[in-house]
């Protein structure tokens, strides 16, 4: 039972519930249907704008009683097109400019065009005048405007500002860029006329019949301005310097129903023009809409109002939008195209070098064919002139030895017959005899030694070999030669030292005694030598021979290894002038190495290099 009750309450209550929302639904959608909320655009402050379209508003909602009219007055051009498109209105009176952003932005429609009434007579067209003061001798042509402050009464104002910014691009002069400084007022136009006629502004931009109006009503004297880019349109007997276009529009928006549309367009088209919504709306009424293209036309050029991203065409926007990465573009283009310019000159240049090269190094090439050609030619003949020559010095070496050793040993036999018989007077002739024979036979064995190793017709043998010892060798062998010239003979070196040299005992020998020799022979009576061992860099060892003798002029150093050169001016000295040049060839031959520092009459050191056995 409890149950049943409780079903019984909770539907009433349903049934309630539904009931009232129902009542609100229709009364709600009776009340919106009821209200028709028109927008103004209250440029001239909303008390005025609210006395222009108060018996308007009364008007319509004389003649479509069914419906409320009210009247909502919006100064801010930006917060009248916000509430267009929230949906605030179902229609808006306001000027062609705002009209076209509506019309872009939210889909409204111009139902009418207002016919304003102007010195008594309707005009539904307006433009702008561009003036400054007659006084001002500077400017006549918008060109003049280069430079000068320019007044209008705000940005967004259609009549006030838009249409003369548009006339002023048209003649190729850009306000913005050009003009010394555009200030915007605020508030009435009637302030731009004042700002100019007190001259803190040397230009002025009004709506056409502003000059005119305040003319009449005695606030300005027509005389006083001097109208800029002055042009005539027929029927329409107000200063201009634009082109005319539409005049205010009557707005339906887009989701007003076509029924009310309809009932207000026809309301307004037929005011009649003494009817008191005209007179106090200084209007003469309201006509078809006119064609609000040319407005269209000037928001895209200016690119405002929707029109922000409009480009006149494809090109227009695509400069616009990728004009730094065209530039970009551009020059990294310019750098590869003088990069690719600067890769193929200096190929070319380089194939050129290459086929100069090729060319020269052909004729290189052919210039050292020939030249090998002729130094293979000079080397054979050098070689057969060589070995003629080698081949003359053993034959004559040989001829002579056999005849020098016949002469000397005569000579002997002639020297101990002489003694016998004491034959004193011949005893000095026949020493004589044998002294320059032996020194002949010398002569003849130094030469055969020397064409020998020129050959190469002598073999070494390369063993360990104590220098110290070797040296004690040649200096015994050489005693009573240096006695006879009372030369001491020093050694700087200790025989327990032991250093072992790697060469062939019979040539170094050989060496040693022709460099001593010379020590003895090319030094004066009391002389000195000194003979120093000592290790020097690579594994190397140093034999030096040092006399006080004579010396070796400069000039002749470097030829006193040639065979036959004979540098001596002692001519009482025996010698054949092959003795260094052999000691050269055998040294060298042994791997070894030998120097000569020298100076007049202080002495020569001679130095040999040869490897140490280690
Ligand atoms: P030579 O048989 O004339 O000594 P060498 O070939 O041994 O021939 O020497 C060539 C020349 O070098 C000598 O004639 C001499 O003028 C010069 N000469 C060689 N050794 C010495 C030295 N120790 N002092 C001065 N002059 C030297």
């Amino acid at each position: 039972m409890l149950g049943s009750s409780n079903q019984e309450i909770s539907a009433t209550a349903l049934i309630g519930r539904l009931t009232l929302t129902l009542f609100i639904f229709i009364i709600s959608t009776f009340v919106r249907a009821d209200t028709i909320k028109i927008g103004v655009r209250a440029h001239i402050g909303i008390e005025k704008s609210t006395l222009q379209w108060k018996k308007t508003i009364e008007y319509l909602s004389k003649k479509i009683p069914e419906h409320k009219f009210e009247f909502i007055p919006v100064v801010s051009l930006k917060k009248l097109l916000e509430q267009a498109v929230n949906n605030k209105f179902d229609f808006v009176i306001t000027n062609p400019s705002s009209f076209v952003e509506m019309e872009v932005s939210a889909g409204a429609t111009a139902l009418l065009t207002l016919r304003n009434k102007r010195q008594g007579n309707p005009y539904n067209k307006f433009g702008a005048v561009i003036f400054t003061r007659k006084e001002n001798t500077s400017i006549y042509s918008i060109h003049d405007l280069e430079d000068k402050t320019i007044v209008a009464v705000s940005e967004p104002a259609f009549g006030g500002w838009r249409v003369a910014q548009r006339e002023m691009l048209l003649e190729g002069f850009p306000p913005y860029q050009k003009a010394k400084k555009i200030i915007f007022s605020g508030g009435i136009q009637q302030n731009v006329v004042e700002i100019v006629q007190l001259g803190n502004a040397e230009v002025g931009v009004v709506r056409t019949d502003m000059l005119e109006r305040m003319a009449s009503s005695g606030d300005i004297d027509l005389n006083d301005f001097r109208i800029i880019n002055e042009k005539k349109t027929e029927n329409f007997p107000f200063y201009h310097s634009t082109k005319l276009y539409p005049e205010w529009a009557f707005v339906k928006m887009q989701n007003t129903s076509s029924e009310i549309s309809k009932k207000v367009t026809l309301a307004l088209l037929t005011m009649p023009a003494n009817a008191p919504a005209a007179i106090v709306g200084k209007y003469v009424g309201w006509g078809v809409s006119e064609d609000y293209q040319p407005v269209h036309n000037l928001m895209k050029e200016l690119k405002i109002g929707g029109y922000q991203n409009y480009y006149k065409n494809p090109f227009e926007y695509f400069f616009s939008k990728y004009l730094i990465q065209i530039i970009v573009t551009i020059i990294i283009l310019v750098c590869l195209f003088f990069s690719v310019l600067y890769v193929l000159t200096t190929n070319r240049r380089l194939v050129s070098a290459r086929k100069l090269q090729n060319k020269l190094m052909g004729e290189l090439e052919e210039r050292v064919i020939e030249r090998t050609d002729e130094l293979l030619k000079a080397k054979e003949v050098a070689e057969k002139s060589n070995n003629a020559k080698t081949e003359f010095l053993s034959r004559m070496s040989h001829e002579l030895r056999t005849p020098m050793n016949a002469v000397l040993g005569f000579a002997q036999l002639l020297q101990q017959d002489v003694e016998q018989r004491q034959l004193t007077e011949v005893k000095e002739n026949v020493e004589e005899i044998l002294i320059s024979g032996r020194h002949m036979l010398d002569l003849v064995n130094d030469i055969l030694d020397f064409s020998r190793i020129e050959d190469g017709k002598f073999s070494l043998e390369l063993t360990p070999v104590l220098a110290e010892k070797l040296i004690n060798k040649v200096i015994h062998l050489l005693k009573s030669q240096a006695e006879e010239k009372e030369i001491t003979i020093h050694c700087e070196f200790d025989e327990k030292d032991e250093i072992e040299i790697l060469v062939d005992l019979r040539s170094t020998k050989q060496v040693l005694i022709n460099l001593m020799l010379n020590a003895i022979k090319y030094n004066h009576i009391g002389g000195n030598i000194i003979i120093e061992i000592s290790e020097v860099k690579n594994s190397y060892c140093k034999i030096s021979i040092t006399d006080n003798g004579d010396g070796i002029e400069e000039s002749a150093l470097a030829e006193i290894f040639d065979p036959f050169e004979r540098m001596t001016k002692r001519t009482t000295v025996e010698g054949s002038g092959v003795g260094l040049a052999i000691s050269k060839s055998l040294v060298e031959a042994m791997g070894g190495e030998i120097q000569v520092e020298s100076i007049v009459g202080t002495g020569s050191t001679f130095s040999l290099l040869f490897k140490l056995v280690h």
